[in-house]
């Protein structure tokens, strides 16, 4: 079976973890400092914070930007749990807006008119491994929070992606562009913001008492980070090389949606299918091959909010399809689901 997601593990990786092991020095130590200053040296951003996973560091954000209970957070429809979990941790209010049906991004039609005094925060995250108008979204004058766990290593006008809002956060989840099990990671250029998240994150020997979180990454994790974030350039060239095979594969069947983003990294590959997802997958398991939607269930769903208020967001869940798209993949793999798809149609 090919797997629809594969973190890609060689023998430096398991060399690294051999070598902290043997350290006996496997919590904060000096593979996390060293993992910080090598993401925000790679993005270009001032500051860095490591976490145990993306939704914490969402979480730190969210709470060092001051989102507190009532408060409006913006967000797109079509994504993960996750930053609905970072809202509601807060007690704060999710603002569901549908997306752009081209790009699976946040609508800015849709999030513009949501903008009220009450909303204290805007979560964009760049879905699929790309992006949309970020310009724009900034000249709303509503803090920006840049999620970038499907798009490490993505360009926006050449600039990449982590640096335009007032902080970003990436995710190493094990299926994510590059892996430490869990894991992730603050960026942000504010030095005020930068020690709010700090504070609550180091919450041992201290004088003053807060609730704070233990949501730091262990040294293991960051070893793993720094290891995978070496390879990086070799995993996106790897994605956009297998995105070119199958574009060129499918461009006379009209299912793959022209993203048109040069600084696109291809976390997933969606393909649009106007016959039943289930059954279409279904083909392709029997071929051997694991096809996904690429969003479980839209956040309006979850809500019970009402379905055509959300038009796109619908209109993708219904037909977007994600195939197998990781560097792990064999040429003669990337043949073989390329014709697989072609024949399931
Ligand atoms: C994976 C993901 C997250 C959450 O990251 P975790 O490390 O799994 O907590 C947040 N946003 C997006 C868009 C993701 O894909």
């Amino acid at each position: 079976m090919i797997g629809h997601s594969r973190p890609t593990i060689g023998n430096s990786d398991w060399k690294i973890l051999q070598k902290v092991l043997s350290s006996a020095r496997l919590c904060e130590n000096g593979c996390v400092r060293g993992l910080e200053r090598r993401l925000k040296a790679f993005i270009g951003a001032r500051f860095a914070l490591a976490a145990n996973s993306g939704t914490s560091a969402l979480h730190l954000i969210l709470l060092g930007l001051g989102v507190t209970r009532g408060d409006r957070v913006l967000i797109p429809s079509y994504v993960c749990s996750s930053l609905l979990n970072a809202i509601m941790y807060l007690q704060a209010k999710p603002v569901v807006c549908d997306i752009d049906a081209h790009n699976y991004n946040l609508s800015f039609a849709a999030a513009r008119p949501k903008i009220t005094k009450k909303v204290k925060a805007i979560i964009l995250p760049y879905m699929f491994g790309g992006t949309t108008d970020i310009d724009k979204f900034l000249e709303l004058g509503v803090p920006l929070v840049e999620d970038c766990a499907q798009s490490l290593g993505a360009t926006y006008r050449g600039k990449r992606l982590g640096g335009f809002g007032a902080a970003s956060l990436f995710s190493f989840y094990a299926t994510k562009v590059i892996t430490t099990g869990q894991g992730g990671m603050i960026l942000t250029n504010s030095p005020a913001l930068f020690s709010r998240v700090k504070n609550l994150i180091e919450y041992d020997e201290r004088q003053d008492y807060i609730v704070r979180y233990n949501y730091k990454m262990t040294d293991l994790q960051a070893a793993l980070g720094l290891v995978q974030l070496k390879q990086l350039n070799g995993f996106i060239a790897k994605r956009r090389a297998i995105a070119r095979y199958y574009d060129r594969a499918f461009s006379r069947y009209g299912i793959s949606v022209a993203v048109n983003d040069p600084g696109h990294i291809y976390y997933r590959y969606v393909i649009r299918i106007n016959s039943p997802l289930k059954q279409f997958a279904g083909r392709l398991r029997k071929k051997g091959i694991e096809a996904k939607p690429p969003v479980f269930m839209p956040l309006h769903r979850y809500l019970g909010l009402e379905r055509k208020l959300f038009p796109n967001t619908e209109e993708v869940f219904k037909t977007a399809l994600s195939l197998p798209i990781y560097p792990a993949l064999t040429a003669s793999q990337i043949k073989l689901i390329a014709r697989s798809v072609i024949e399931a149609l």
